[in-house]
């Protein structure tokens, strides 16, 4: 029998803001353990719970990004359970009433086709604290660092719309990239600002019911929520073909092993509420503002800049995802460097060299009006592109104009049409076997007299022209 999988993610993301969801400790969860801390967040009883407008705000910005309907009220539960990491003993959560319901994101399956992935509510609620399990001695021990407790959390739960593992990471790099240009979060599942559990079933293909769901949680990559996806598909095809009964319950992704393994039942906790929050309102007017601030969305932008630049769908998905990149593009292609020219240059030159030295596009120390004058001198065929590469190298760290820093190191181009001639006479005189592999019509030996003929100009001749000229000797 085939089955299908249907997979459902929850998603936890830690918003950015500068204070904890209801006190006013700072919202860093790498200070020294347990400094960013007060009654409230160390959940002492009688602490009153101050809400942050600024994790609402956060929180409503996320969710008209992903198109999904704020809800003019919502409100707080105590969800009721104990453990070390939630010392009151009990978690304060929108279980009942969330922030926003609805909404969806489009991605590309395996076949290229699009998908509508349902998003079913986002609500707000806070975190809890971290533990920390060390050896004393032979002792195994457990700290409790309560900087995390009360961080604020948007929860996304999705609708069961996923069926492949594929689905799912590209709906989470969607998510990551809507709730980074709303500027809520840096969504990382490698540090933990991003979290993805997945509910997972299998069906017989074609039916409709919704069977026993198993939850994968622990993963810690995108990769990873790839493979522990099509780990469990696998384990519960083999399991109910094996006549076994899939039960609910908990798994845990071990990234090295490769496998999920079981960690305890699912169990039901019970909700009250929280009686000193009060509700939460959303009036139009803070709506309407909140609309105000959203940015051009990564999908809009996308299409935008296939349309406006024709640039290719590939290419335009990579820059709408990072919308300082976006802006970096549109500058150099407003400052008259063709499209292609600019897409190049910023993506496969000066994106390397940022990474290298740890910088983001936006805090980029070659803004774009200089890397355009360095292009002009480029495309005007002053300097060839090993002399640009090596000319953008030096403008990381010096003030100085592009065409300064050419001048100073003497990377102006050669195109001296009776010097290169000259080259080009003794490089085919040392290179007797490549000139008649050239004669035999063998093309790769252009290339490599255009090299031979480079190396001789130290590297500062132009190409094009080198070409040009060895073209019209053996084309004669
Ligand atoms: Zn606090």
């Amino acid at each position: 029998m085939e089955f299908e999988a249907v997979i459902g993610l929850e998603i936890h993301i830690e918003l950015n803001t500068t204070t904890k969801l209801f006190c006013n400790c700072a919202n860093h969860t790498d200070s020294p353990p347990n400094t960013n801390t007060c009654p409230t967040c160390l959940w002492f009883p009688g602490a009153v719970p101050l809400l942050s407008d600024m994790a609402v705000d956060k929180a409503a910005l996320v969710a008209l990004g992903l198109g999904c309907e704020l809800q003019p009220e919502s409100s707080f539960d105590q969800k009721v359970y104990y453990y070390p990491d939630l010392a009151k003993g009990y978690q304060l959560t929108q279980a009942q009433q969330p922030i926003a319901c609805g909404g969806y994101v489009e991605v590309t399956n395996e076949k290229g086709t699009p998908r509508k992935l349902r998003i079913h509510h986002i609500h707000l609620e806070e975190d809890v604290a971290k533990l920390i399990h060390e050896m004393e001695g032979r002792v195994k021990i457990s700290l409790v660092d309560f900087n995390r407790a009360g961080v604020p959390l948007i929860e996304i739960v999705t609708e069961p719309d996923i069926r492949t593992p594929h689905e799912a990471m590209e709906m989470l790099k969607s998510l990551r990239n809507v709730v980074r240009s709303v500027g809520a979060s840096e969504c990382s599942l490698e540090s933990g600002s991003m979290r993805a559990d997945a509910n997972i079933s299998i069906r017989p293909k074609g039916t409709s019911e919704l069977n026993t769901k198993v939850e994968v949680k622990n993963m810690n990559s995108l990769r990873s929520v790839g493979d522990a996806i099509a780990f469990e598909i696998a384990r519960q095809t083999a399991a109910v073909n094996g006549g076994e009964a899939i039960t609910e319950h908990t798994r845990l992704w071990d990234a090295d092993k490769k496998v999920t393994l079981p960690m305890r039942d699912k169990f039901d906790v019970p909700y009250i509420p929280e009686p000193t929050i009060g509700t939460v309102r959303l009036t139009p007017e803070r709506i309407a503002h909140l609309r105000t601030l959203l940015p051009e969305l990564p999908a809009a932008k996308a299409d935008r800049l296939v349309k406006e630049y024709s640039l290719s769908n590939v290419e335009a998905l990579f820059l709408s995802t990072d919308a300082d990149a976006a802006t970096y593009f549109e500058t150099l292609a407003g400052d008259g460097i063709a499209v292609k020219t600019a897409y190049h240059w910023l993506v496969t030159q000066l994106m390397p060299l940022l990474r290298e030295q740890q910088f983001e596009v936006g805090d980029s120390p070659v803004m774009p009006s200089r890397l355009a004058q360095l292009l002009k001198l480029l495309t005007n065929d002053e300097i060839n592109a090993n002399a640009a590469r090596e000319t953008l190298a030096v403008m990381f760290h010096s003030t100085k104009s592009p065409a300064q820093i050419v001048e100073e190191k003497g990377f102006r181009q050669l195109s001296d049409t009776t010097l290169i001639d000259s080259l080009i006479e003794t490089v085919l005189q040392q290179n007797q076997a490549a000139v008649a592999d050239l004669q035999n019509g063998i093309g790769k030996a252009m290339g490599f007299l255009i090299g031979q003929v480079m190396q001789a100009s130290d590297g500062k001749a132009n190409p094009k022209l080198i070409k040009e000229r060895l073209s019209q000797k053996f084309n004669k």
